[in-house]
């Protein structure tokens, strides 16, 4: 394996994630789903049932002929109790659909027939990836299809699997890939026959290339690149990515159009693909201090948080600061009783002591500890500053287009200032459109 150095800043991610059971165990099934409808990045749908209607296991029950549109499934087979607003987990309100569980389950515990990928056309790939609902995960929220869709221009097509996430908790990716190697790398063949992907590459955080063996060698063998990356945080990003391939001259350029995905959404295009199945569940990690028992699970989208903190022996203490998502970069939860979606990787809930600060906001005293972390060397304090006094244009020509959202100015700051929420609210541009304030 090649060993991969991201450059710049970052920190050494404690150790976390240690304290999670490996593997992971389907979570039960919730008697109640309450399922978002704008779980994707891209055109509004609307619901295709009504209340009272029995809705099956998988069944399409919102869907729009919008061009950025994505068809949203029933996680649980039941009758439809209410269609309505709810409120998510970071406190803002959604058009959403709940679901109450009834009668029998078509996925669930039957046999289903593979399908012959290889045989399929591009198109019918694209086709099947959208039907099934498949979003490019974590991080993003876009549909896999459109971003997946266009011909590409320039350079060459590199795919890349990122197995080295480390941010901590955001392990279920990792455990996705240990437990079912095969279809992940199913899932990324696709996806490189569907970009007609040059070469591929799959990235492994130094910790868990002895857990991935089956994966490394089975990539190897059909002409994948491994690659062993250090283990910091944030790992691995698309401009560390660029610097390698510039650096190594070993198979590619600077113009290399590279698409990385994550071993989650890998699975879910494979499960799409191979067994047309929708994006109905996914393995999220459970841990902080306040966790019973910290751990794996399969969960089904809709699920409440508040269910899935049980599921691991719910909480050993009140905890300070639940977050859905990592603890850098995750959102806060403000109702322990919202449901996690498509991009909800993990589920965290710590002590205090656990808390890198706690305590309220306060002024900034210049003490550059965000600018020294920031590992795309940006002086957050001074795009901060900016944003506080409305000049989003000096903001964005002191590169705050740059940011990679990694959270750690945020994480770092003495007083606490929420720098990362504020970048993101100023920078969130549209991943198809282009749209946006920066
Ligand atoms: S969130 Fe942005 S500004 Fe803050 S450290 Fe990360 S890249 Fe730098
Ligand atoms: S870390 Fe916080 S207090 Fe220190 S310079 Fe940055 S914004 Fe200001």
């Amino acid at each position: 394996m090649s060993i991969l150095t991201p450059g710049g800043a970052g920190i050494r991610p404690q150790h976390e994630n240690s304290s999670l059971e490996t593997g992971f165990w389907n979570a039960a099934v919730p008697s109640m789903c309450v399922v978002p409808l704008q779980q994707h990045t891209g055109s509004r749908i609307d619901p295709l049932v009504r209340t009272g209607d029995f809705v099956r296991e998988g069944m399409v029950i919102a869907e729009s002929d919008r061009r950025l549109a994505l068809p949203l499934h029933a996680p649980i087979p039941g009758r439809v109790r209410n269609i309505g607003r709810v409120q998510l987990f970071d406190g803002t309100y959604s058009a959403a659909m709940s679901i109450e569980l009834d009668g029998e389950f078509d996925r669930l515990g039957k046999h289903l027939e593979p399908v012959a990928w290889a045989d399929l056309s591009r198109d019918e790939l694209l086709q099947r990836i959208r039907a099934a609902g498949v979003v490019c995960g974590p991080r993003s929220a876009a549909p896999a299809h459109l971003l997946l869709g266009p011909k590409r221009p320039r350079g060459d097509r590199v795919l890349v699997l990122d197995l080295a996430e480390t941010e901590p908790y955001l392990t279920g990716g990792v455990e996705q890939a240990v437990a079912a190697s095969d279809a992940v790398l199913t899932g990324l063949q696709i996806v490189a026959a569907i970009l007609a992907a040059e070469r591929v590459h799959i990235v492994i955080a130094r910790g868990y290339a002895r857990r991935l063996e089956r994966l490394r060698r089975s990539a190897r063998e059909i002409g994948y690149r491994v690659h062993r990356v250090a283990r910091r945080y944030p790992g691995i990003t698309e401009a560390s990515l660029r610097s390698f391939v510039r650096r190594n001259h070993v198979d590619g350029n600077s113009d290399d159009d590279l698409f990385v995905i994550s071993p989650n959404t890998a699975y879910a295009i494979y499960e799409a693909v191979v067994f047309d199945k929708p994006q109905i569940d996914q393995v999220i990690a459970v841990g902080g201090s306040a966790v019973r028992r910290p751990a794996h699970v399969r969960v089904r989208i809709g699920t409440a948080i508040a269910d899935i903190l049980a599921e691991c022996g719910g909480l050993t203490a009140e905890p300070a600061r639940i977050i859905a998502g990592g603890p850098l970069t995750g959102r806060e939860v403000a109702n322990i009783n919202a449901p996690i979606t498509k991009t909800t990787a993990a589920v965290v809930a710590m002590k205090r002591e656990e808390i890198h600060v706690g305590g309220a906001q306060e002024p900034c005293i210049g003490c550059g500890a965000c600018a020294r972390a920031c590992p795309v060397e940006l002086d957050p304090q001074l795009l901060h500053r900016y944003i506080l006094a409305g000049q989003t244009d000096d903001a964005r020509t002191a590169g705050l287009p740059a940011c990679i959202e990694c959270g750690l100015c945020a994480h770092v700051c003495p007083s606490r200032i929420p720098l990362v929420d504020r970048f993101r609210e100023v920078k969130r541009v549209h991943p198809l459109t282009g749209d946006g304030v920066v």
